[in-house]
């Protein structure tokens, strides 16, 4: 972007992976996206770019193959990338959060075993908490797994897995009762399981079942789907972090850092949005005039950009606190919550901006106008946030009175 979004502070490196990653999604991706959407088509070949270009490894240590880079290089990379297309940022969302959780969390074992062959893109990620039952409420998950021997037989339903098809390894939380008598707190019983599958449809594995691709709105060619669990057994050292009873704080750290994420998605398609309305609102004319002399169509090109501009300040204020080895649940919070909210806002006004054109499938905004209400929901809704937010600014503001 020409003025805005513009990042304080980077450094050569930095500069340099963000430049190529937008000259890739101005060459790769904003041409084909339109139309590979419209027929929900997975981007293979924008896929192998990205593994070419290393961005499966951009976070997993130089020591496992990786990059090393911060949060805030990843970040700003989804942006790019979610200007382009947003289920691509989806693509690679999952196997971040997966690689980011082993990092922090798996055992040494674990990270010599599957962080090379993620950062290669080989082994590829993702993630899965929700149930048909539940997706805020993370304590309610009934999913379960009982020990038998040096096994884990798990058994339930899980619902809405990004990536749950083209991935090789997801990691799994479930209710784990070993360990952990009748009345122990929900969120100190529940386990993450690093299951390893087949890609594809059907049991993809024994015990395994992953039906379908889930038909959306929008946010298509990235596959979203259930997965069946029926007498699967893993081996005790599948076991993230070779503990049971710790998969509800190992998820939220993971779910934390994809919460900035998805703040950066939100900035990415934001700032789509404001491209092309800006460049519309000069070709079309109305009354003797080009519409951006109109006012009106002037003061909305002002507020999006504004929200552009805002909403990247704090996702960059976000991904910088976590960097610096800070709690960021705030700051996330907020930055998801303002991002995708903003997101929203711009592509409606940006689609208002197109008239009836905007309705048309021809127009690129038709597709974003799609895709902007997901960013509202995953990684936590806006009440979710609110939540989040309320209750860390009451202790951060506690009555000394
Ligand atoms: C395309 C897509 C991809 C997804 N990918 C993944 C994935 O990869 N892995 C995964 O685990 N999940 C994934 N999800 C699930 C997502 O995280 C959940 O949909 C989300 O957390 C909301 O949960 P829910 O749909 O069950 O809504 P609910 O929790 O049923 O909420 C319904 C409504 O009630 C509101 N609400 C709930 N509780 C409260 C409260 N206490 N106070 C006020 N309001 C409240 C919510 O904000 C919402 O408006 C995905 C979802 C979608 C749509």
């Amino acid at each position: 972007m020409a003025r805005l979004a513009q990042t304080a502070g980077l450094t050569d490196i930095q500069q340099e992976i963000l430049s190529t990653v937008r000259d890739f999604v101005d060459k790769e991706i904003i041409p084909v996206a339109t139309e590979l959407e419209h027929r929900d088509e997975y981007p293979q070949q924008i896929v192998d770019g990205l593994k070419e270009l290393g961005l499966f490894g951009l976070m997993i240590p130089e020591e496992y193959g990786g990059l090393g880079e911060s949060l805030l290089t990843y970040a700003l990379c989804v942006e790019e990338i979610a200007r382009g297309w947003m289920s691509v940022s989806g693509i690679i969302n999952t196997h971040f959060i997966v690689a980011y959780m082993l990092k922090q969390h798996g055992t040494q074992e674990q990270r010599e075993y599957f962080l090379p062959r993620m950062a290669a893109g080989e082994v590829r990620g993702a993630f899965s908490m929700s149930e048909p039952a539940l997706g805020s409420d993370v304590s309610a998950i009934t999913s379960k797994a009982v020990k038998d021997g040096d096994e884990y037989v798990l058994n339930g339903q899980k619902m809405w897995l990004t990536n749950g098809g083209t991935s090789t390894l997801v990691a799994v939380l479930v209710k784990s009762d070993e360990g952990h008598p009748e009345g122990t707190a929900p969120h100190k019983s529940m386990t993450t399981f690093l299951v390893e599958k087949e890609p594809g449809f059907g049991e993809v594995r024994p015990g395994l079942t992953i039906p379908g691709k889930i038909d959306k709105m929008g946010y298509k060619g990235v596959d979203t789907t259930e997965l069946i669990m029926d007498g699967l057994r893993i081996p005790a050292n599948r076991v993230l972090g070779g503990a049971t009873g710790r998969g509800f704080y190992q998820m939220m750290d993971g779910v934390e850092v994809g919460r900035v994420n998805v703040a950066a998605r939100g900035c990415g398609v934001a700032q789509r949005a404001f491209e092309l309305g800006v460049s519309y609102a000069q070709q079309r004319h109305t009354f003797g005039k080009p519409i951006a002399q109109h006012q009106a169509i002037q003061f909305k090109l002002a507020e999006m950009a504004t929200k552009v501009e805002a909403a990247h300040a704090m996702m960059v204020n976000a991904a910088r606190k976590k960097d610096s080895g800070e709690r960021n649940d705030l700051e996330a919070g907020m930055a998801k919550y303002l991002a995708s909210e903003y997101c929203k806002e711009v592509v409606e006004d940006a689609f208002r901006i197109h008239g009836g054109y905007g309705f048309s499938k021809e127009y690129e905004i038709e597709r974003l106008y799609r895709e902007a209400p997901m960013l509202l929901i995953g990684e936590g809704t806006a009440e979710i946030q609110k939540m989040i937010i309320g209750r860390r600014l009451l202790e951060e503001y506690r009555f000394q009175g």
